[in-house]
């Protein structure tokens, strides 16, 4: 699960796994595409300017990496 904020309706979503279309590392920060479940659209959420949010987003981006080798798209 990760919380993201909505540029459509300005509010705090929670988002699950199933929700994340791609998992991009940068330099700073790793962007996080999910599909919005308040109004449908993709968002980048971007995180791992934080050590802990570091933490996070990489054990986020193996558990992808993970559901991607189990189903293959
Ligand atoms: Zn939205």
């Amino acid at each position: 699960m990760l919380m993201i904020t909505c540029t459509v309706t300005g509010n705090r979503e929670f988002v699950g796994l199933d929700a994340v279309r791609s998992v991009t590392n940068h330099p700073d920060h790793i962007a996080v595409a999910v599909t919005c479940p308040a109004c449908g659209g993709e968002h980048v959420h971007r995180t791992g300017r934080r050590l802990d949010e570091a933490r996070r987003a990489a054990r986020l981006e193996a558990a992808v990496r993970r559901a991607a080798e189990l189903a293959p798209a």
